[in-house]
């Protein structure tokens, strides 16, 4: 079969972006040049800097654009007919983002001279390869608007906590999702917790908002404490905790919060004259599985909270 027939085969010539408006005759000779390439599913095709010869026409599959390393969100997802690698085959320069294939894939790929070539011999290929780079433009100042106002909210709420010293909730929200998309794609267990603090308004009731925040600032120095510095730790909202602990299944992480739950309740509040007893926190453990996003994450977590609640507090559940 002609390697024509074989791109018709897998995608009508008219759903390839550059091939939009191009006469049969101008796309025949270019098309049976190219070589075709399959990648099985989590290959890098492009990664940054390296330096590009050539156009990628994703025939089937998926492809993910990564801009700061292959765990940050995709700046873009490239479905069939569409093109990667175009900025640095035009203008010879490195490549800037990461291009990896999500699922497995089937690419047609095109020499730098053949793109030129095509470009010539085709007016409307011409067009096309402006209108796709516009496309990039376009959305290269979309992702620097988000970043923008991404970092605006960060700068209004900031990112730590200044009474326990802990990254707050906005952080996590970023950081968690990292950890999510790294544990599903490396196949790495993450386990997480969320803890609150038991009958806590009682607390602050009966010995005042002042010792009530003590009590929150020794249960953080306890969770700091109790877990290594690569742990994930953030206070949650008043008196809740996150905590997100890669490589360690939800059987072990149950384990960690029995012991950080005996911990806490051996913890006496420093006041004065004489230290306040210790507060108890129940533990909701939950582990990601494949398809989570962050906010099934800590819907998962809270669910369990809400189970070590309803067992009497000062209890752990998954
Ligand atoms: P439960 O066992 O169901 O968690 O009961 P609770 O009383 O702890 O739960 P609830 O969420 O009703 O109350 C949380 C209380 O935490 C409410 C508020 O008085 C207190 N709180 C929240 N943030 C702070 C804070 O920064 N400092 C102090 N001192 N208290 C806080
Ligand atoms: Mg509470």
């Amino acid at each position: 079969m002609s390697k024509m027939l074989q791109v018709v085969d897998e995608l009508p010539l008219d759903r390839v972006q550059l091939f939009r408006d191009v006469s049969q005759e101008s796309l025949q000779g270019i098309i049976d040049s190219c070589d075709f390439r399959d990648l099985p599913s989590g290959q890098i095709l492009l990664r940054p800097e390296n330096i590009n010869h050539e156009l990628f026409i994703l025939l089937s599959g998926r492809l993910s654009v990564h801009l700061e390393d292959l765990d940050s969100d995709p700046v873009a997802i490239l479905e069939p007919g569409e093109v990667a690698g175009e900025l640095s085959v035009l203008d010879g320069k490195p490549t800037s983002a990461y291009v990896v294939a999500d699922e497995p894939c089937r690419v047609m790929v095109m020499p730098r001279e053949l793109v030129w070539s095509l470009a010539t011999v085709s007016h409307a290929a011409a067009c096309n390869l402006l209108t796709i780079l516009s496309g990039r433009v376009r959305k290269a100042d979309r992702t620097i608007t988000d970043q923008m106002l991404r970092e605006r909210s960060f700068h209004c709420y900031g990112t730590v906590d200044a009474l326990t010293g802990m990254h707050n909730r906005y952080w996590l929200n970023d950081m968690l999702g990292r950890m999510v998309t790294r544990s599903i794609r490396s196949g790495t267990p993450l386990a997480v917790m969320m803890i609150d603090i038991d009958n806590f308004k009682e607390f602050d009731d009966s010995y005042g908002h002042l010792c009530g925040d003590r009590a929150i600032h020794a249960v953080a120095q306890t969770i700091l404490g109790h877990l290594r510095p690569t742990v994930l730790t953030a206070r949650y909202g008043g008196d809740e905790f996150f905590v997100a602990i890669p490589g360690v299944v939800v059987g072990q992480a149950l384990e960690i919060a029995e012991r950080l739950r005996e911990a806490i309740a051996g913890t006496e509040i420093p006041s004065s004259p004489a230290p306040l007893p210790p507060v108890t926190v129940s533990i909701g453990v939950a582990g990601v599985n494949r398809g989570q996003g962050v906010d099934d994450v800590i819907a998962a977590a809270d669910a369990a909270l809400y189970r070590a609640k309803a067992l009497g507090r000062n209890s752990v559940s998954q």
